[in-house]
């Protein structure tokens, strides 16, 4: 199979799972409503979708959810149906979702990430903001306790995942797990700020924290915001080092964004593993230019290296 042709017929694949998934929560809403779960020896439809159909249980709930939700706001099922919204998405929707609001959200969901989702339902659903915290855990048990907790019980204890949640328009809550020396680190922050953020407020000391950490790695990586420099003239070099000057015009034109652009003209949207590349291979040309350089995340650096250099 060439190239073209796997790509082709992958993307028919993704159609049709995505037409089958609609047929598939259509299906479940009839069950659901005639509770043909009963007669199968099942006491709830989500027994059901586990037990008889196989799914995984948060596959059953999302499908039950959405199900549920396409029988009273028939908005919901075209959008799965032509790969529109994601059956994550809608899961997330349609708790929010009304027959006045469901036509516009369910448009605005379109060809949305999890995330964006998430961000749309914090604006159809605000929540309030949280109170700042810090709080200490529990330390973790160094001798082997005897088995009379329960698997899932300790699994509770430990400490949650780190969360970036949207609440609200322009709100979110962040959670994460640090040591000690962080805290400490933080109480040294906030005295050190206390004539600036009086009631050693969190969100703005951290916020303050990631602008000079973002501007010192922005200056080391790419020398962006230092003096402006006319000297960004190509060099003939041995050294892979590439001169200040060259790195600070290459990463603000290309706008600290990876810059591979496929057939179609779309452009990949990594902002992270930013390397500077050398167009025509730095091997062969012993040239620093930023005419001929670029920003490329690393796996668009390793892709552009294999056309390159076979
Ligand atoms: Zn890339």
């Amino acid at each position: 199979m060439s190239n073209g042709d796997l790509l082709d017929a992958t993307r028919a694949l993704a159609q049709r799972a995505c037409e089958v998934e609609a047929d598939l929560i259509v299906h479940l809403a009839e069950i659901d409503e005639r509770k043909l779960y009963l007669q199968s020896a099942f006491p709830s439809m989500f027994a059901f979708c586990v037990g008889e159909l196989g799914f995984s249980e948060d596959a059953a709930y999302s499908r039950i959810l959405v199900a549920r939700a396409a029988r009273r706001l028939p908005a919901v099922i075209d959008p799965l149906r032509s790969r529109r919204v994601h059956l994550t998405g809608l899961r997330l929707l349609v708790p929010h979702l009304t027959l006045e609001n469901s036509q516009e959200a369910v448009a605005r969901a379109t060809g949305k990430s999890k995330r964006e989702v998430e961000e749309l339902v914090a604006h159809l659903a605000p929540q309030p903001p949280v109170p700042p915290a810090v709080r200490k855990l529990p330390a973790p048990a160094t001798a082997p306790e005897p088995p009379s907790v329960p698997p899932s019980a300790v699994a509770s204890a430990l400490p949650p995942r780190p969360v970036v949640r949207p609440l609200a328009e322009n709100s979110y809550r962040i959670q994460f797990t640090a040591s000690d020396l962080f805290r400490n680190k933080l109480r040294r922050a906030q005295d050190l700020l206390r004539h600036r953020v009086p009631d050693g407020d969190l969100a703005a000391i951290f916020e303050r924290a990631l602008d000079v950490l973002i501007e010192r790695v922005e200056k080391e990586r790419f020398a962006s915001g230092c003096k402006p420099s006319t000297d960004v003239a190509a060099k003939q070099s041995e050294s892979r080092y590439v001169p200040a000057a060259i790195r600070r015009k290459v990463y603000e034109r290309d706008g600290g964004r990876c810059t591979f652009v496929d057939a179609s003209g779309r452009r990949c949207w990594e902002t992270g593993f930013l390397e500077l590349d050398h167009t025509d291979g730095f091997a062969r040309t012993h040239t620093h230019d930023a005419d001929s350089m670029r920003l490329l995340c690393g796996d668009h650096t390793q892709h552009a290296a294999e056309l390159l250099y076979g």
